[in-house]
């Protein structure tokens, strides 16, 4: 007898339905065809043992099953328990009414306990896009799935819950969120917040300037200037995750299987910091089943590399082309996939070995020439991409036990949004132009005219501060940024000059 089940391959961030045909006929043998990987392979072995548990036959005849569409690669353990409804549906133990209804997913315990899988919620899309009335999968991916509204989500531990539904013996209770409300209820709560950190005036600046282009930075400064704690709160200051950015990011969350049971849509930009010892493969994605990477996971939020010169040059490398284009392509001899990766690169470094070049209070004790190959350590082109450098020290006494209280993010936040708005409407005609940062330099030309006293301050900043070339461009678009926070069209010498102290690298005496 031939029966039908649905399942779901993810691919990227989007997944594609997968018809599972069951066929068992008279013979001994198992055959498993349609472009399955190893893992899928050894389901038969899972599936026996679940089976053999639970008390349900295997047939002892010929099994064949043929996963399509064909040309998609199905990866992964998440198939046994649509096979193994399949399989029971075709030797008649189960009735085949309910299955054409219903997208099936979960990996089999041998014992028959439903295990989670990755990406339920691409699968839920899908499986409400492709008109299914519901989805069944493990009860740990259920929150995520229920993301997806006018969808029965059916959250299962077991295969015998399975087995009793679809035999219209018992029902499984229905996980349903209340996705808007949730969402409205919860973004951008809870944020570390900037009215926390006391002193540190011109980072903070420094930081709003950031958030409000759209620029990368770095921070420089000695061990316990508050460099990371600075960082985390940028998410704070960003303007606030919109519904669909939320639906975005936390589809890759969800590919990636990093999503937690109580989590449906993420409220938070994310903010993501992992350790310099890093591979490439987890920084930007890739590996035999492809995964997203971090800078996929920090998507319309925060990539934050602590301590950036200590990061392999090699991982460094790879990321430049996505930081150019937003995205990352994988490929693969069968497929080439493609992940969003639009994040904000922030980044830190000690000034030099020991931490102290440039310190106030402390000498430094590097060997000469030290620092400089110490700051050589990051590839110029990343480096060019970063616009603003700046400069951090730690809080003085006197900051430190002053009472005033310090500005909130919300405030700051409101002047980003403020600004993020001008350059929304400069460059609505531009697809791929959203804020400052992402100015060509066609547009800098066109949208960056400092008046006749700029031009000058600029010229004679150049050659005393012996400023390169490239630092050039990056000055006149963080000093776009600086004019918009001052609601200015035109950028004058003051908002060049300001942009000019955010070039700390570039200066002589770094490194030199
Ligand atoms: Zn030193």
């Amino acid at each position: 007898m031939l029966v039908k089940s649905f399942g779901a391959a993810v691919q990227g961030i989007d997944a594609t339905i997968i018809t599972v045909e069951v066929n068992v006929s008279s013979g001994i043998k198992f055959f498993l065809v349609g472009l399955p990987d190893n893992a899928i392979k050894e389901s038969h072995e899972r599936i026996m043992s679940a089976f053999g548990h639970k008390g349900y036959k295997f047939p002892r005849q010929q099994v064949i099953i043929n996963m399509s569409p064909a040309d998609i690669r199905k990866a992964g353990s998440s198939y046994d328990l649509p096979i193994a409804m399949g399989i029971l549906a075709a030797s008649g133990e189960l009735s085949e009414k309910l299955l054409s209804e219903y997208v099936i997913m979960g990996e089999l315990s041998l014992d028959g306990k439903v295990l989670p899988i990755k990406g339920a919620l691409p699968i839920a899309v899908k499986a409400r896009e492709a008109g299914f009335k519901g989805l069944i999968l493990p009860k740990g991916n259920a929150r995520e799935a229920a993301v997806v509204n006018k969808l029965d989500i059916l959250g299962v531990d077991d295969i015998s819950e399975v087995v009793d539904f679809l035999n219209e013996k018992a029902k499984i209770e229905t996980t349903t969120v209340n996705t808007k409300e949730d969402f409205f209820n919860h973004v951008n709560k809870d944020e570390p917040d900037f009215a926390d950190v006391k002193g540190q005036e011109s980072v903070k600046r420094a930081m709003e300037v950031a958030a409000a282009g759209g620029h990368n930075i770095i921070l420089i400064g000695p061990p316990g200037a508050g460099k990371s704690m600075m960082a985390k709160r940028i998410p704070s200051i960003l303007p606030p995750l919109s519904l669909s950015e939320a639906l975005e990011t936390t589809k890759i969350h969800s590919v990636a299987g990093k999503l937690d049971k109580t989590t449906s849509l993420l409220h938070h930009r994310p903010f993501r910091s992992p350790h310099h010892t890093i591979s490439d493969t987890a920084l930007v994605g890739g590996g035999t089943y492809p995964q997203p990477g971090e800078i996929s996971l920090s998507h319309n939020g925060v990539l934050f590399l602590d301590e950036l010169p200590e990061f392999k040059r090699s991982v460094l490398e790879v990321m430049r082309q996505p930081l150019e284009d937003r995205k990352i392509t994988i490929s693969r001899t069968s497929c080439s996939i493609e992940y969003p990766a639009s994040f904000m690169l922030v980044a830190s470094m000690n000034p030099c070995p020991c931490g102290y070049y440039n310190h106030p209070e402390r000498p430094c004790v590097c060997a000469p020439g030290a620092v400089q190959k110490y700051l050589s350590k990051i590839s110029g082109p990343l480096l060019d991409r970063i616009d603003l450098q700046i400069e951090i020290t730690p809080i003085t006494f006197g900051q430190l036990t002053n009472k005033n209280q310090a500005e909130s993010s919300d405030t700051i936040r409101q002047r980003v949004i403020n600004a993020r708005n001008i350059q929304e409407k400069r460059y609505k005609n531009y697809n791929e132009v959203h804020c400052n940062a992402q100015m060509t330099v066609k547009l800098l030309h066109k949208y960056v005219q400092p008046d006749e006293a700029g031009l000058k301050m600029l010229q004679y900043a150049m050659s005393k501060l012996h400023l390169s070339a490239r630092a050039y461009d990056r000055i006149l678009k963080v000093a776009r940024t600086i004019a918009d926070l001052n609601n200015s069209e035109r950028v004058t010498a003051e908002h060049l000059s300001e942009a000019i102290g955010y070039r700390n690298l570039d200066r002589e005496g770094w490194g030199g």
